[in-house]
């Protein structure tokens, strides 16, 4: 079944033109909390930051990126939900299509709901209270995120990333900058660029 939340994502997209998932298969019922971040290059570099919710990918477009310093706010925009398939998709997103531009899998992994440990909220009601509150088991980020809804631009929901203070908090720890490949691939933006 397609999910209906994904029809903003094939609004956006022509499948005939990109190599993006269309997003129609099945979901895969025995993967579970999954995330992934996303480097895009659209002109304007972002981090997409993904969490599995039911069968698709909550997202939300990280200027500045994730960090592992607690006492760092980002700003994530949320944007349309994406296909699970989504998070194996690197590459390059063609010319004047939605998104143009290079595609590189930063991080994955998966995650534990935390609100729901302490308070039984499940992830569709943490992301309509807004508050998201998640457990990382990445290659790159470990430990407790935090997502906060702040308001609304242009009808676009902006919220702040955080990193909660835990033990996998360290804030001479700067990943983006230090370990800026692909776990997918070992590529870097560069070389993806050129296949
Ligand atoms: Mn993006």
């Amino acid at each position: 079944m397609p999910e209906k939340s994904l029809e903003e994502y094939k609004k956006k997209r022509n499948f005939q033109q990109t190599s993006e998932p269309a997003g129609d298969e099945k979901m895969d019922a025995r993967k579970k909390n999954q995330f992934v971040i996303q480097k895009h290059d659209a002109g304007n570099l972002h981090y997409d930051f993904r969490l599995q919710v039911g069968g698709v990918l909550a997202s939300w477009a990280v200027p500045k990126g994730p960090s592992a310093d607690p006492s760092e706010k980002r700003l994530a925009m949320r944007t349309e939900d994406h296909p699970l398939s989504y998070g194996n998709f690197e590459g390059v997103i063609p010319q004047g299509e939605y998104g143009a531009g290079t595609v590189l899998i930063w991080d994955r992994g998966r995650f534990r709901n935390l609100r729901e440990e302490k308070e039984e909220k499940d992830m569709e009601a943490s992301l309509e209270d807004g508050k998201v509150e998640v457990w990382l088991e990445g290659e790159k980020l470990q430990g407790g995120y935090v997502l906060i809804r702040t308001g609304k631009d242009n009808g676009q929901e902006r919220w702040l990333l955080k990193k909660m203070k835990d033990e996998k908090a360290d804030a001479r720890r700067n990943p983006i900058s230090t370990e800026p490949k692909s776990v997918q691939s070992g590529k870097t933006m560069g070389e993806i660029r050129k296949t």
